[in-house]
């Protein structure tokens, strides 16, 4: 017996190696550099301009990649065009049928694809073959059946999508990107990343074998300017990005005056946070899932270990000691854990933020083995002392490198958590669900993993929140990202000025700004005049705000926004609004007979159809809700719709109160805290409206209203780090413009809506609701359940 264990404890592991000749054969064949593909065939590309494409796990050559040059994008881009008019109008269930074409042809092929996965990108065997694969079919197979969903939620394609991928997961972001857009009708143009570019070749080929219909599908190979060629051609109608927040942020920027549609699935920092209650083993388990699956080199990586004091000793011990036994090599071996990184460059960043960590005084810890030198290989990596501010707790690494911190309290593991510009996922371990469904919702962050970390189904939402970006791949929300819902435009009557109202206000009453609940003088001291529709006749003089009073505006809206009403409550002060608003249905019409021009019997319609509209949005404060997946995992996975924090809404005088109402409404029904600025004209129906606000039960701080001279508070309330949405409804493509690029600063969820004259009075469902969408982001919550 004694030598039965004995020998088990000296049991080495030999060698499992996958059998990549087939793949290797595949790549010898391809042409050199390779074609690319473009309206159904294979071309070869106009530029000249090669790179080599290494295999990680040794660092040789394993062919010579085309760099699409702009022509090559154009031909692509325009071949896309020409088949969206006949594949937007196919059946659904024609479309329906390719999709499963290919979920089947990507499971007949699924160890070819495996093995050129890995080979291609360095990550092991293992995980291309039980993860990504099947994922990637999975994904095929899930939106073959939303082609029909689509057209009944009356959502329309978008157009030719351009899609640009990273290495990271290549072929699995591919289908993410691919399957929703040409379910929903839309043609596509793909760039993968140019050093994990065989996947999507191969899947091209696989294109052809569903005889998906020419100019569907189209791959362009390259580097970083094929990708911009793709983001700055004017006839792609949307870019769905995945990658770095640096490149994210100047693509947002290089498209703000295109009215492109755009999604951003950028980095991530993400905290995995451990109670002292967690079954450690697991946690354990977790961790190494979360860190050193595919080399760390996973946007939603559970990146920054926060360990609960009491236990931080035995746990970080329990963790060395699995550290220890994990095996980095060669990934077609099948019981490797961690395969190569997948680049030299990359190689060179890790170390160089390793060092950095080192120099800034945190301690470094890795196994005593080492790695295999014939490759980019790198060991798993943790280090502990780390300070929250510091360098390695801030940035993406993108490696297997693991900072731990410490936590005393719930409250202080969720602030630590938030402390980073990133919102992508979060993991939390504890055996009291009690406490890991009271933190879930503190933590900013599109994905929560609850003991458990990096599921992925395509029926579940992904995607972020801050500078991870914006836009939901997968599920409802996924497929949403690839239609359109044009807003209801009408054309805009100019207006016959009507008699001045005498008396609207009471002599020498100035109209102050409403900041927290309270009226305030403005911090400028000036003020500016306001004058009825016929451009002479003078009504009063506005307060105009200045950079302070945002300041001061933003500090009061971001501190209330944390405690949160609840659905009820909400709805409860809405109806009340609606019912004091009634009340001053007189000051209401004189107004807005005066400044706009209109009629009485119209502006009393104007006024009725206000105080609807409010009672719509009360009556979906408590409606507007999330959903529960079934993934196929025990567990459940909670959608839910949560607020995106403080919205600065810049309007136009184009139906101010109507205008006015409905993106109040809808923001606060969805639990945000706002900053209104009207329209320069009309700014005197919002500084009447507060007086309604008073007597409402609004919680100070939660409706704000700074009056000011048309676009001098874009630049400062589109730059502010603690706002978190900016909508803008004004007429100048300039302004919006530089709103877009400046909402870069801090990824702030923007809506500039193209059309310049909404049909306010428009009370479709489609339209309402549109208010509800764009005042909230969808938060996964994954929940597996059973011993
Ligand atoms: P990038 O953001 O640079 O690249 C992502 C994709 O965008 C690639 O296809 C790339 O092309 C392309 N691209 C690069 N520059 C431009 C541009 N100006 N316009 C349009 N497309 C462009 O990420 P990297 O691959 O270089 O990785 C750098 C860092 O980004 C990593 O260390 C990691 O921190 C982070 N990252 C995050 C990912 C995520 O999922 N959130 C995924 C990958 C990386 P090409 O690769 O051919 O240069």
């Amino acid at each position: 017996m004694s030598k039965i264990i004995k020998d088990f404890k000296n049991i080495k592991y030999g060698p499992a190696p996958e059998d990549n000749t087939e793949v290797l054969e595949w790549i010898k064949k391809l042409p050199n550099p390779n074609h690319i593909f473009i309206n159904g065939d294979w071309r070869r590309s106009a530029s000249r301009k090669i790179l080599h494409s290494i295999n990680p796990s040794n660092n040789k050559k394993l062919f010579n990649l085309s760099v699409s040059s702009k022509a090559d994008v154009d031909k692509a881009v325009k071949a896309a065009k020409k088949a969206f008019f006949s594949w937007s109008k196919k059946e659904p269930f024609e479309r329906s049928k390719y999709l499963y074409s290919l979920a089947r042809l990507i499971q007949k092929h699924s160890r070819f694809l495996s093995v050129l996965e890995s080979i291609d990108n360095g990550k092991p065997i293992r995980e291309t073959r039980d993860i990504d694969i099947p994922l990637v079919a999975r994904h095929f197979y899930y939106h073959a059946g939303w082609t029909r969903n689509s057209i009944h939620n009356n959502q329309k394609p978008i157009g030719v999508i351009g899609q640009i991928i990273p290495w990271n997961f290549p072929l699995l972001m591919l289908s993410w990107k691919i399957a929703p857009a040409i379910a929903c009708g839309n043609t596509v143009v793909l760039k993968p990343a140019e050093f994990t570019s065989l996947t999507a070749l191969f899947f091209a080929e696989l294109c052809q074998k569903a005889n998906i219909p020419q100019g569907v599908v189209n791959i362009v190979t390259g580097d970083g300017t094929t990708g911009q060629h793709i983001v700055n051609h004017n006839l792609i109608d949307k870019i769905a990005f995945t990658g770095s927040t640096e490149v994210g942020k100047k693509i947002i920027s290089n498209t703000a005056s295109s009215n492109k549609k755009l999604t951003m699935e950028l980095g991530g920092k993400s905290p995995f946070i451990v109670f002292e209650d967690a079954d450690l083993d697991s946690a354990v388990e977790g961790v190494v899932d979360a860190i050193w699956f595919n080399q760390g080199q996973v946007c939603c990586a559970g990146s920054r270990l926060l360990v609960q004091e009491s236990i931080e000793k035995k746990f970080i011990k329990k963790l060395k000691n699995r550290m220890e036994k994990l095996r980095v090599g060669d990934p077609l071996d099948k019981s490797v854990d961690i395969g190569a990184i997948v680049a030299p460059v990359q190689l060179k960043k890790i170390n160089k933020l390793v060092n950095q960590g080192k120099k800034d005084g945190a301690q470094l810890w890795q196994p005593s083995w080492s790695c295999p030198t014939n490759g980019l290989f790198y060991p798993p990596t943790l280090f502990t002392n780390v300070t929250p501010s510091s360098l390695i707790a801030q940035v993406e690494i993108f490696g297997p490198v693991l900072t731990s911190l410490t936590f005393r309290t719930p409250s202080e593991a969720s602030s630590l958590a938030n402390n980073t510009p990133y919102g992508l996922a979060a993991s939390i371990w504890t055996e009291n669900i009690n406490l890991a469904l009271d933190v879930a919702p503190k933590i900013k962050a599109g994905v929560v993993w609850i003991n458990s970390t990096n599921l992925f189904d395509a029926a579940c939402g992904f995607g972020g929140y801050k500078e991870s970006g914006f836009g939901r791949e997968g599920g409802e929300e996924g497929i949403r990202a690839y239609t359109v819902n044009s807003l209801p435009t009408r054309k805009i009557l100019k207006a016959k000025p009507q008699k001045l109202i005498k008396n609207i206000l009471n002599i020498d009453r100035t109209p102050k700004l409403y900041l927290g609940g309270k009226q305030k003088r403005p911090d400028s001291g000036y003020s500016y005049p306001v004058y009825a529709a016929n451009g002479k006749d003078f009504i009063c003089d506005v307060a105009r705000s200045n950079r302070k009073d945002v300041r001061d505006c933003v500090e009061i809206a971001s501190k209330v926004v944390e405690k949160q009403l609840t659905n009820f409550n909400r709805s409860q002060i809405l109806y009340y609004l609606a019912e004091n608003l009634e009340q001053r249905e007189k000051n209401f019409i004189d107004l807005l007979v005066s400044l706009r021009g209109v009629s009485k019997s119209l502006a009393r319609n104007v006024f009725l159809q206000s105080i609807e509209r409010i009672f719509y949005y009360a009556s979906m404060a408590d409606k507007f809700e999330g959903q529960v997946h079934n993934p196929p995992i025990r567990g459940l996975t909670m959608a839910l719709k949560e607020n995106i924090g403080v919205i600065a809404t810049i309007l136009s005088d184009h139906d101010p109160l109507l205008s006015l109402v409905t993106c109040m409404s809808a923001a606060f029904a969805t639990g945000n805290t706002q900053i209104i600025v009207p329209g320069q004209k009309t700014s005197l129906l919002a500084t009447e409206l507060y007086q309604v606000l008073d007597t409402s039960d609004i919680p100070g701080g939660y409706i704000n209203i700074l009056t000011a001279k048309e676009s001098e508070l874009n630049s400062t309330l589109s730059k502010h780090e603690n706002i978190d949405g900016i909508w803008y409804f004004g007429d100048s493509q300039s302004s919006q413009t530089d709103i877009i690029k400046n909402s870069t600063s801090n990824l702030k969820r923007y809506w500039c809506p193209k059309e310049k004259n909404i049909d306010w009075t428009n009370s479709s469902k489609v339209f309402l609701d549109e208010f509800l969408y764009q005042s909230t982001q969808v938060k996964n919550i994954w929940i597996p359940y059973g011993e």
